[in-house]
């Protein structure tokens, strides 16, 4: 519990509740979010709601009030929680990481930067260079990422459209001397149709496009070309990466027409700036759009695409470059952050604090093949978070000898396992039905999926009853075999511009070269899933749970039923359920005696007693308390709040 916060904020931590019952969560979140308390805890886990205003509890003298504190001696605050996992790490030689999940515009994002600059501002107090200049390279690949990640979208004006885990390695001080970043599911599909207010400003300046409407922030294009600039860049890679920009931006408005069966492009100036863009002759670019080799024997011929298949072409080809210019960014931002010449032997144990930022469940009214995926990935983050929690109490509870009791909980490894599992799961269902011979079609897929899982008890097809999550297959073969025809790689790679043809090597082959199938988009994300849990797993987890209070970015409204929505899916009740299931508080001996040593004669104002524990004890035992608490090595753990509460009071009255 947070000490230094009264009541008339409501419960600084929701364990304390005296129901565990929606009704009363979800009207404690709101006096706290309506009082300005946008942190509150449910035991470690820091509950954020998204507050639409510039707080002011960030500055020098918040990171002084949190630093080297104990969780429970300040109010809820990120800060606290990016000290907590610092110090684990520091003083445990832990690897920690920090899970921040929540909706889109919820204020992840927001979230992972106050918990870098935290950690940046605790860090390296002897300003060694080195140091200071990786720090700088973290924060600055931080701000290029988000300047090409980055998306205006109805629902966030600032969204990030990837799910970034970046890894923070420290030396033997405690000081950070690099990093690591991996991106997920860059969510391609709202695409790269709608850029980023730098981005635009960049195009502005790049002269490509003259027709973007709000051209007003030069001076975040200034600091994305800085970034750009520090972590090495040139400047024809840079400028390349705006062309790249420029490219999907005029993509989109290509249209295709028919003129008897001759297939035509409407507005053939676009190709020419197109071309122009990607160093290419216009002719060869209008070719690849229009038409596609392909081998029949020992033959190669050109066959012409419907205006469908040309309109396909066209949007993968700009989902394609967008995706493949973000990994790029990221592989030069880690050649650049990565450690170098650590020797352990020398320098002791190189340790490390993760920081996730990932979207959390989403359910729209049309779900579709993205919110398959984000599902499935909360699915099993869902099922790390339980396990470990209730690893991390039961190893408590033994480092502190105390008997463990066990807690039961809904193990959704079922569903996880109905998604994944090889032959049978969904994700392999649809693999096959995208290398059927002969038709492949969502509803060749669908028809799988009632043919191997009718039975399985988490699995309902077509509109039955109101299930909550229900997605429909249209689409799911597409998205999954993303295709980009052959045509198009060739292009990039014969550009005259040398980034181009660094990025797509794969280019290089001719048609009848060609043989491997591509992972499919399922198992690649599938893949990366499965690592990124494991990674997560031999960490120590700390969690930060982002509520978004409303749609219109008010900081005044507090929309019961959206929120109550997101507490709902974040499990943060169950989360309070399995933290109380054993003890709901839990202290230091020295600590609780400082708190509470005035409520009774025998530790008032000093005990003469032979140790904490034994003063403790006999200030529960005075206070008829004894039932409800158990004595470990260094903490007394106390099993409901009301007794706690009680104890408040007592105190107060003192
Ligand atoms: P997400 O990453 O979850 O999609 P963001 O972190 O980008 O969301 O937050 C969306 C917007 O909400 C931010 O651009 C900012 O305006 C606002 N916001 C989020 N967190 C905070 C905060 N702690 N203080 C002030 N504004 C915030
Ligand atoms: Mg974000």
């Amino acid at each position: 519990m947070a000490e230094h916060e009264s009541l008339e904020f409501g419960k600084a931590d929701f364990v304390l509740m005296d129901n565990v019952c929606m009704e009363d969560f979800m009207a404690n979140l709101k006096l706290r979010f309506e009082k300005g308390r946008i942190y509150s805890y449910i035991g470690e886990v820091v509950v954020s709601v998204n507050p639409y205003r510039a707080m002011n509890i960030y500055g020098r003298d918040a990171v002084e009030q949190y630093r080297n504190r104990e969780l429970y001696e300040r109010p809820p605050h990120l800060f606290a929680i990016a000290d907590a996992a610092y110090k684990a790490m520091k003083r445990r030689n832990k690897d920690t990481c920090i899970v921040i999940s929540g909706e889109s515009g919820a204020g992840k994002t927001e979230a992972s930067k106050y918990i870098m600059q935290y950690i940046a501002a605790i860090t390296n107090p002897n300003q060694r260079a080195e140091v200071e200049r990786v720090k700088n390279m973290l924060l600055k690949s931080n701000c290029v990422l988000e300047a090409f990640g980055n998306a205006k979208t109805n629902r966030n004006d600032n969204s990030s459209r990837f799910g970034k885990y970046m890894d923070i390695n420290f030396d033997f001080k405690g000081d950070p001397i690099g990093g690591h970043i991996s991106n997920y599911l860059l969510e391609k599909v709202r695409g790269p149709y709608a850029q980023g207010p730098s981005c635009s400003g960049a195009l502005g300046c790049a002269k490509y496009y003259t027709t973007l409407s709000s051209i007003n922030d030069g001076a975040d294009f200034k600091a994305v070309a800085d970034a750009m600039k520090v972590i090495g860049f040139t400047s024809e890679e840079t400028l390349t990466a705006y062309k790249i920009l420029a490219t999907t931006l005029h993509l989109g408005n290509l249209t295709f027409g028919v003129d008897g069966d001759v297939i035509l492009i409407q507005n053939p100036k676009v190709v020419s700036v197109i071309g122009e863009l990607l160093s290419t002759p216009e002719d060869n670019v209008e070719k690849a759009l229009l038409f596609r080799t392909v081998a029949t024997g020992r033959d190669v011929i050109d066959k012409q695409h419907t205006a469908q298949e040309a309109g396909y072409g066209r949007d993968a080809l700009a989902k394609a470059m967008y995706e493949r210019l973000f990994c790029w960014i990221v592989g030069r931002i880690n050649d650049v952050i990565e450690v170098k010449n650590y020797d352990a032997r020398v320098h002791g144990k190189n340790t490390v604090i993760g920081v996730l930022d990932i979207y959390g469940f989403e359910i729209f009214q049309n779900n579709s093949f993205e919110q398959f995926c984000i599902n499935y990935c909360n699915e099993k983050l869902q099922q790390l978070f339980i396990q470990l929690v209730l690893k991390q109490e039961q190893e408590e509870y033994q480092r502190e000898g105390i008997p463990w009791k066990h807690i039961d909980y809904f193990n959704n490894q079922i569903i996880v396992d109905l998604v994944e599992q090889q032959h049978k799961g969904i994700f392999s269902v649809l693999d096959e039905a995208c290398m059927n011979v002969g038709k492949v079609t969502d509803e060749v897929f669908l028809q799988g999926l009632n043919g191997k899982l009718a039975k399985h008890v988490h699995y309902t097809s077509r509109k039955v009853g109101r299930n909550r999550n229900l997605y429909s297959v249209v689409g799911f073969i597409d998205k999954n075999k993303d295709t980009l025809f052959q045509d198009f790689k060739r292009l990039l790679y014969n550009s005259s511009n040398p980034v181009f043809k660094a990025m797509w090597p794969e280019g290089k082959l001719r048609i009848t070269e060609v043989t491997k199938r591509p992972l499919t988009a399922a198992t690649l994300f599938k893949n990366s899933m499965i690592s990124l849990v494991e990674n997560l797993a031999c960490k120590e987890p700390y969690y930060v749970r982002c509520i978004k209070p409303n749609d219109v970015k008010s900081p005044l409204l507090f929309e019961q039923e959206r929120c109550r929505h997101q507490v709902e899916y974040l499990g943060l009740l169950e989360n309070v359920r399995v933290r109380r299931a054993g003890f709901a508080y839990r202290q230091t001996y020295p600590r609780f005696l400082q708190r509470y040593k005035m409520i009774s004669e025998f530790t008032w104002p000093n005990h003469d007693l032979p140790s904490d524990r034994e003063a403790v004890k006999r200030l529960l035992q005075g206070c008829g308390f004894d039932h409800d608490v158990a004595y470990g090595k260094t903490k007394v753990f106390v099993r409901t709040p009301r007794t706690l509460f009680s104890l408040e009071a007592q105190r107060a009255d003192m």
